[in-house]
């Protein structure tokens, strides 16, 4: 396809990190900004050229960005899955450089939102039909969670979604942790269908049924196949009233938190399935001191937490909001309150068996690192441990499985975040360098104790972690199998940012 456009028809923005909606929490962070400007090229001219193809097809859809090395050349943001199919048409065709976004949250530079090119906003997708009677629901790719949310708990149901209210539907792509994992495993192994828009412009609906490998390398395989315009998603009853909220501790809590943590991967997790916490603490550079923003959701209808969970409300807590509610949503964005937009941060992730020692050394560690930067301005470390239990997993393998490389796990293992955030560009290149060195170390020291996992969860990876290799050789050949039946001439691979996979 060859269309020549005069640059007056576009119509130009200064296309602001305020675009771009990337958020974390509150003093905590904010993302992967300046990674993204360290590690993208600026926009190659031919960038333009591809904005102005598809303006001449689009003119009202298409919002150029005069602007900045972190903002795309121009934003694409169609209302129906045919546009989507065209414009994918039209960059595979015209090599066009393309990024997809859908709530903005992820860190990993050139992905969703950076460095020139078109990124497709799929801001206009706000299908959530609810169908109770089969128990799913059709979700657009531009909602974000507490949308959802609200869909769900208008029917007593919920989806096995992420726990913050504004984060989006790329979290789909990875794996997520949720409110629902104990009981219903991973949000991966929860989704029944994907509609998807493949390199060469059809589309295709990827189930059990119909294109499975395609189906099953989505469970995992992030943006290396398409672009997806509707998730089809299991829903599952729940009581009208369920117990949630958040708990605030201060350094008080500290000497507690890691064997609290530890309890609740090899017990509550496992044997008490409505169970769900989000055990993390943070660094505050401002006041020197850790403190934690703990979610908590129990999906049974009584007044109190079970006794399971009981240990976490005994240790000394600062704010405590645990009540009986019929909604989901407002827990959503309580999770999200204090999350801002506009500072750099790093993100990285590495997972171990879960023991007890470990994650107070793993703690101790991330403690002492995070003093040596109190007088950077806006400083905030951010730490998460999750679990993945056996059961999660077995749950996934009878959903038909994913790409995730996770069979056959016999013990439970941990999700360990680690996030930095500074309010300035300037700050970051030498706290994000030694952040890195920080969590190799880690890594090393987990690996010679024995107790490293090989998994890098895509959701929190850093934009350098090599998380399609972490799932595994077969499941490599896997995906690059998927991936020449899909997408032979490597459109994905090529032309769309992101973690891709290994050659
Ligand atoms: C405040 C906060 C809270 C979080 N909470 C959780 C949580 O509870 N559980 C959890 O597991 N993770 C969580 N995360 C991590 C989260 O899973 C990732 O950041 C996720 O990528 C966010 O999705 P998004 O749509 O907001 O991001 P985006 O940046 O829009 O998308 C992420 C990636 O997916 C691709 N993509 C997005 N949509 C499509 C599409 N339709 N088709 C093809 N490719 C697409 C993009 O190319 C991009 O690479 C959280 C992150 C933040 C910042």
């Amino acid at each position: 396809m060859s269309i020549t456009l005069s640059e007056p028809r576009l119509k130009h923005l200064l296309c602001s990190p305020g675009h771009i909606r990337i958020t974390m929490r509150q003093s905590l962070p904010l993302l992967a900004l300046v990674t993204a400007a360290v590690v993208s090229a600026r926009p190659a001219a031919r960038d333009t050229d591809c904005c102005a193809l598809l303006s001449a097809i689009y003119p009202d859809k298409l919002q150029l960005c005069t602007a900045p090395a972190l903002a795309p050349s121009c934003y694409f943001v169609p209302d129906i899955t045919e546009e989507v199919a065209t414009a994918v048409k039209l960059f595979t065709d015209n090599d066009c450089k393309f990024f997809v976004r859908a709530g903005g949250h992820h860190s990993t530079p050139g992905a969703a939102n950076n460095g020139g090119a078109v990124t497709i906003a799929m801001t206009n997708f706000k299908q959530k039909d609810v169908d109770p009677v089969n128990n799913i629901i059709s979700v657009g790719p531009g909602n974000r969670f507490h949308e959802v949310y609200t869909a769900t708990d208008a029917y007593d149901k919920v989806a096995v979604l992420g726990r913050y209210a504004q984060v989006g539907t790329g979290l789909l792509l990875g794996a997520d942790l949720s409110y629902l994992n104990n009981p219903e495993g991973l949000s991966v192994d929860n989704i029944v269908a994907h509609e998807v828009v493949l390199a060469n412009g059809t589309v295709v609906i990827a189930s059990a049924d119909s294109h499975p490998d395609l189906h099953k390398a989505l469970k995992g395989g992030g943006d290396n196949f398409g672009v997806i315009t509707r998730y089809d998603l299991k829903v599952f009853d729940r009581p009208h009233n369920v117990l949630g909220g958040l708990v605030t501790y201060g350094e008080e809590a500290m000497p507690f938190y890691d064997d609290l943590a530890y309890d609740y991967h090899v017990n509550a997790a496992v044997n008490d399935l409505e169970t769900h916490i989000l055990p993390q603490w943070g660094f505050n550079g401002a006041t020197g001191k850790r403190e934690s923003f703990t979610p908590f959701y129990y999906g049974k209808d009584q007044p109190n937490l079970p006794p399971s969970l009981q240990p976490w409300v005994e240790v000394p807590w600062v704010h405590n909001t645990i009540r009986n509610t019929t909604a989901l949503a407002p827990l959503s964005f309580e999770n999200h309150d204090g999350y801002v937009n506009g500072d750099a941060q790093q993100q990285r992730t590495i997972t171990i068996y879960a023991d007890r020692d470990f994650f107070h050394e793993v703690s101790d560690r991330f403690h002492q690192f995070a003093q040596q930067y109190t007088n950077v301005e806006g400083f905030y470390a951010l730490h998460c441990k999750m679990p993945i239990t056996p059961f999660m997993v077995e749950k996934g393998v009878e959903n038909g499985g994913n790409v995730l490389g996770l069979e056959g796990l016999d013990r439970p293992i941990s999700i360990l975040y680690f996030g930095v955030t500074s309010k300035s560009v300037a700050d970051s290149d030498a706290i994000f360098a030694a952040h890195e060195e920080f969590i190799e170390n880690l890594r090393s020291i987990a690996a010679s104790r024995g107790l490293l996992h090989r998994y890098i969860m895509w959701n929190y990876s850093g934009f350098n972690q090599q998380v399609i290799a972490s799932y595994g050789d077969d499941n490599v050949a896997f995906l690059k199998d998927v991936s020449q039946r899909y997408d032979p001439t490597g459109a994905f691979q090529r032309l769309v940012g992101g973690q891709k996979i290994p050659q």
